[in-house]
């Protein structure tokens, strides 16, 4: 038996001199493949001095650094469950992440020690710290172990991370992920966008949401490839860093800020590919970037509790407003939402998935995950869309952003990619709102681009033309720019907040 995900991640390059991953800001660094397994080594021999023993949860709420990537390796290595957080999340928001995971071991950045001893504390787990290089109780202690670390045996079904998902809805649930769901669903995308060796991934998402850490860590680990470690998204440091790179990921907001960057154009040609993910990219925001680039954004689908599910084909069509077919190893099946009965091509419902990347349950949630599963095992993502003729599918939105008006279903995507398209608009995001007569309205709330004056009634005029009446917005609101969490995810409860009321 073997480490299920370190011995593919890491174990054919271990003793490699080529370069893994290197920083370019401030001081640049670079880490070989051979000191990245020599510290993951050290960090876990660190872990376990600190009293964790395999399937102990690490809390790990830190800045990006290449200590993160080594951190979560060495729980890997050492056959621990990693548990990262967003750095901005405050104490009393931690306490419910901390308290459900009960981990045995809490590494936080030294800033926040004084503020996080009561809770470690409490729960009887170990605080240590850890900021980039030099920095933190932990940085020193892993400085002083020993390199050689027999790597942990794990099954296939032994859990590697737990994620909290959004939680949109109630408290925030731990998706629990496997060795092998992370590992499938990583050979999945190796495979269909294509990644080798010579690539280069410009790394500028956080690494505690799976985008980051899964997508794009572990492909670029699966296939030998190397990153560009960014500490965030800075358009500036992306542009700079594309003539010595061949790959971004990203969300749709990154793509937007990369368009006003003056030096987009010339930077591009070196790059091969452009992925977008984690929020819907608006057909609109895909043609610009084409216009200006000549790259067709290839976009994709996935969730925490999932991994990614569906991808735009590298070659062969990448169509702007869906997400393309199913991963070679996932099933995707859209379903009636109230009673989960199979509908035909083309019609919109709940999307369902199936496959070795969908993880086996919320942790210690099993009411939860007993809901989320259909009774013949097909995960019900939550989402609305429909496969089209040739497989791809459309996302119309979050079923719980589906507004209903007069009975009728209003799918909040279409109208937005309408929208999107009116000249001067750069993003639009369309909510329900409550309404005695009709049960819910239709508003559209609009970010006009930089430097433009937008008048509803002009944009009205544009969408009577391409909208049947009842999904034309009765309220139309203008915002500097759209609330959006770090994914680039549109905060639509913000916005419903805001305008519910008015
Ligand atoms: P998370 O669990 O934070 O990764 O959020 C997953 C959710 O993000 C999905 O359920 C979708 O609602 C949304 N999402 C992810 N990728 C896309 C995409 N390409 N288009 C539209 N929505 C997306």
């Amino acid at each position: 038996m073997s480490n299920h995900l370190y011995d593919a991640l890491v174990d054919p390059h271990r003793e490699s001199e080529e370069i893994l991953l290197r920083t370019v800001e401030k001081e640049p660094r670079t880490f070989t493949w051979d000191q990245m397994h020599r510290m993951a080594g050290r960090m876990a021999r660190a872990l376990q001095r600190l009293g964790a023993r395999p399937g102990d949860r690490i809390t790990v709420q830190v800045h990006k650094s290449p200590e993160t990537l080594a951190l979560y390796l060495a729980c890997l290595r050492g056959g621990f469950v990693f548990q990262p957080l967003n750095p901005a999340y405050t104490t009393t928001e931690l306490e419910h992440f901390v308290t459900d995971a009960d981990p045995a071991v809490i590494i936080c950045d030294p800033d926040r020690k004084a503020d996080l001893e009561p809770l470690a504390a409490r729960i009887g787990a170990r605080l240590s710290t850890l900021r980039g290089d030099w920095k933190g109780s932990f940085f020193m202690l892993q400085m002083v172990q020993p390199e050689t670390f027999e790597t942990v045996e794990r099954r296939p079904e032994d859990p590697a991370a737990i994620l909290y998902t959004s939680g949109t809805t109630g408290r925030p649930k731990g998706a629990v992920l496997t060795h092998s769901n992370l590992l499938s669903n990583a050979r999945d995308l190796v495979s269909v966008w294509d990644f080798t060796a010579d690539d280069v991934l410009i790394h500028a998402l956080p690494v505690y949401h799976a985008h980051g850490l899964f997508v794009a860590c572990n492909v670029t680990m699966l296939a030998g490839a190397s990153m560009i470690w960014l500490e965030k998204f800075d358009a500036d440091a992306v542009v700079k860093a594309m003539p010595e790179a061949s790959v971004l990921m990203g969300v749709p907001t990154f793509y937007a800020r990369l368009l006003e960057h003056r030096g987009l154009k010339r930077a591009t040609p070196d790059m091969r590919l452009f992925i977008s993910g984690s929020a819907p990219l608006s057909p609109a925001l895909h043609a610009r970037f084409r216009e200006k680039t000549g790259h067709a954004i290839l976009e994709r689908y996935g969730l925490t509790e999932t991994g990614m599910n569906a991808s735009n084909p590298l070659d062969g069509e990448r169509r702007p407003g869906s997400v393309g077919p199913a991963l070679p190893s996932t099933e995707i099946r859209i379903t009636d939402p109230d009673g989960g009965t199979v509908l035909p091509t083309g019609e919109t419902g709940m999307i369902e998935v199936r496959g070795p990347n969908v993880f086996p349950g919320y942790w210690k949630r099993e009411k939860e995950t007993e809901e989320a599963f259909r009774k013949d095992g097909w995960f019900v993502t939550g989402d609305l869309g429909h496969l089209d003729a040739d497989g791809y599918l459309h996302i119309s939105g979050r079923a719980r952003d589906l507004i209903i008006t007069g009975g009728l279903n209003v799918y909040p995507a279409e109208v937005e990619a309408v929208i999107d398209a009116v000249p001067g608009v750069a993003e639009s995001a369309v909510i329900g709102l409550p309404d005695p007569e009709w049960g819910e309205t239709v508003c559209a709330v609009i970010a006009p681009q930089p430097g433009r004056r937008l008048k509803e009634d002009d944009i009205l005029a544009t969408l009577e033309n391409r909208l049947a009446r009842f999904k034309l917005p009765c309220r139309i609101v203008f915002m500097e720019a759209l609330p959006r969490n770090t994914m680039g995810k549109v905060m639509k409860d913000e916005l419903r907040r805001l305008y519910g009321n008015g």
